[in-house]
């Protein structure tokens, strides 16, 4: 048996605290007040992040700018409207692991993933399947079902879901593999949530995009879960796409902008299905108002609209504050920080409490789902009356992610005492 580096005592939470580099950037966040005063707990990054502090400050400049100059903003504002998305991309790229050309920031991630099935989803009569988790997050399944049926087919029959093995919550990668081997031919598309919103599992993504494409499949990855919680290294894995929201471990604020990535290769080719806007044209021309399309020839060409300033605003400044405190660091405290609840979760007794989550650290990012025998949500409104913000999932999962950008050693210690509290009788006394 392996002795744990850790210890349940508040005293080394406290060291751990001292000796993060990371700690400082906690105090660039605003944390929601408890009635008592308190900020509360908070492990809610994978649902909505915090508000940066600096973010108030950016989208206000662009409301004086709009006050002050209107119109003539597009072009005098200290930010200038008409190339604004431009600020984001290399910033979005970083966290992302993709080249600047790959990514843009637009819409929101539904509709960016229409639009990316609209390009990446070409079904043929032979081959016409969409492969998604069976747990997939439900915009995700709708968006598909919606997209075969629009291509006159139907979703009984074009919709596969990956399904864990009897008795298991996770994927295992070898049946992933296995799945594409054996379906692959007749499969236009894999889409998978790079990290499971519920299991918080996440795919090695290089491997999947290898299998998928040695059969002849596009692949693609909804990163909702994944951008701002861990590297992805979108343009080394290979895949075809991705989309993802920048609200979750990203701090833009509710309802805030979304990603894509396209890879390279498919940048520039002409016969590309794609919906078209303006936005998207050539941008020494778009203002000729010309009758015919021509295309950026990077991730751009995919925009439709003007985008909204405000919004992005607030994507600007989340970002920056990832690119000072580097995925590289951002990792490497998350990998400690989520061991380190899961050592503590686990020191409650297997009886009581078991991770879903993979143990595996390469397997997962920030968030643990943490299933509770014979709770119900009367447990999760106790933490939340006890100072701690997580996620319920029916019928007996709390999702919680300790987030390497704001959360401390000492927030993941008092979690663990709330819950050993919560739990009561149900805790195992060893
Ligand atoms: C959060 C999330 C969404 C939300 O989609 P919106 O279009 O931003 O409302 C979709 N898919 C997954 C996998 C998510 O985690």
């Amino acid at each position: 048996m392996t002795t744990s580096p850790f210890q349940a005592n508040l005293e080394s939470a406290i060291s751990m605290d001292e000796a993060d580099e990371l700690r400082a950037f906690r105090h660039q966040y605003h944390f929601p007040i408890q009635s008592n005063g308190e900020p509360y707990i908070y492990f809610c990054g994978n649902s909505l992040g915090l508000q940066p502090k600096s973010t108030a400050e950016h989208v206000l400049q662009e409301l004086q700018d709009w006050q002050n100059l209107a119109v003539e903003g597009h072009f005098h504002a200290k930010n200038p409207w008409m190339p604004y998305h431009e600020l984001l991309t290399n910033a979005m790229a970083y966290v992302v692991g993709a080249h600047s050309n790959e990514v843009v920031v637009m819409n929101t991630l539904t509709a960016n993933l229409h639009l990316m099935l609209v390009s990446f989803y070409r079904p043929t009569k032979d081959r016409n399947k969409i492969v998604i988790e069976s747990d997939a997050f439900p915009s995700d399944r709708y968006a598909v079902q919606s997209q075969i049926r629009f291509h006159g087919y139907d979703p009984n029959e074009c919709l596969l879901g990956l399904m864990p093995r009897p008795g298991e919550v996770c994927l295992r990668k070898e049946d992933i593999g296995a799945f594409i081997e054996q379906h692959g031919s007749s499969i236009a598309l894999i889409l998978l949530g790079n990290t499971n919103y519920y299991t918080g599992q996440f795919f090695d993504m290089k491997q999947i995009s290898e299998w998928g494409h040695a059969r002849g499949c596009m692949v693609g990855f909804d990163c909702a879960h994944g951008a701002g919680n861990l590297p992805l290294n979108l343009h080394d894995s290979g895949c075809d796409f991705a989309v993802w929201c920048n609200y979750k471990y990203l701090n833009s604020g509710p309802g805030g902008m979304g990603g894509i990535f396209i890879h390279e290769r498919h940048l520039n080719q002409n016969g590309i299905p794609r919906f078209e806007g303006w936005w998207g044209h050539n941008k020494v021309t778009r203002f000729k108002m010309r009758d015919d399309f021509e295309a950026i020839p990077t991730a751009e060409a995919w925009q439709l609209s003007n985008p909204p300033i405000l919004s992005m605003a607030a994507v600007s400044s989340a970002l920056k504050l990832f690119e000072e405190a580097g995925m590289e660091r951002l990792r490497a405290k998350s990998i400690q920080l989520t061991a380190y609840l899961e050592f503590l979760v686990n020191s409650l007794g297997k009886n009581v409490i078991h991770i879903i989550t993979p143990a595996d650290a390469d397997e997962r990012g920030a968030q643990l789902s943490i299933q509770v025998k014979n709770a119900d949500k009367t447990l999760y409104d106790q933490l939340t009356k006890q100072g701690v913000i997580a996620d319920w999932r029916e019928p007996d999962v709390i999702r919680v992610a300790p987030t390497p950008m704001y959360n401390s050693y000492q927030d993941v210690f008092q979690f663990y005492e709330i819950l050993k509290n919560a739990l009561g009788d149900r805790h195992e006394q060893k």
